[in-house]
């Protein structure tokens, strides 16, 4: 018995191989670039980034962190060639809503102490929140910029989207 979730997939899936078109797309992103954006479910990264099917890589996770996407981005350029990335936080990230002691607290109550000592071991103890949207961008640029997996050719630029009006501006 297939979930709500799973049904809608089935159906939607359906209609959109009968009329797929693009089977014939290269591996390598044809416009050699990534963009790291937040796994927000308010953002269509496509249709608001202008990215079309086989154009870049878009990578994911919550707050749209570079350092969380980072052995995404050296596959990225090592691999499959992609030589600038697009870093789009947004307004009213979840990242902006608790700090790291309060998301342990919640790991520690539901999911008990081992999995605390895997928080530590696995994510250095950091889930990467943020308090000012800005300043998490500029850092995380400044990040990327002093990784010595990230040549110092790549062009990184990093973006605020809001998702109360849809739009997109620079800010480093
Ligand atoms: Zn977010």
């Amino acid at each position: 018995m297939a979930t709500p979730v799973q049904q809608n997939l089935i159906a939607k899936n359906k209609s959109y191989a009968a009329n797929f078109r693009q089977g014939n797309l290269a591996l390598p992103p044809a416009k050699k670039y990534a963009v790291v954006t937040c796994m927000d479910a308010r953002i269509d990264p496509a249709a608001a980034f202008g990215i079309s099917l086989g154009d870049a890589h878009v990578i994911r996770n919550a707050g749209g962190s570079c350092r969380a996407a980072l052995r995404d981005l050296v596959l990225s350029q090592q691999l499959l060639g992609t030589t600038e990335i697009l870093v789009i936080k947004h307004t009213g990230c979840g990242m902006l809503t608790f700090k790291n002691e309060d998301a342990m607290a919640v790991v520690r109550k539901n999911l008990g102490n081992e999995a605390v000592w895997e928080v530590g071991a696995f994510l250095n103890g950091d889930f990467l929140p943020f308090g000012d949207l800005e300043k998490a961008v500029m850092e995380d640029i400044e990040w990327v910029r002093s990784s010595k997996l990230i040549p110092k050719s790549i062009g990184v630029s990093g973006w605020i989207y809001e998702v109360e009006t849809g739009r997109v501006r620079r800010v480093a």
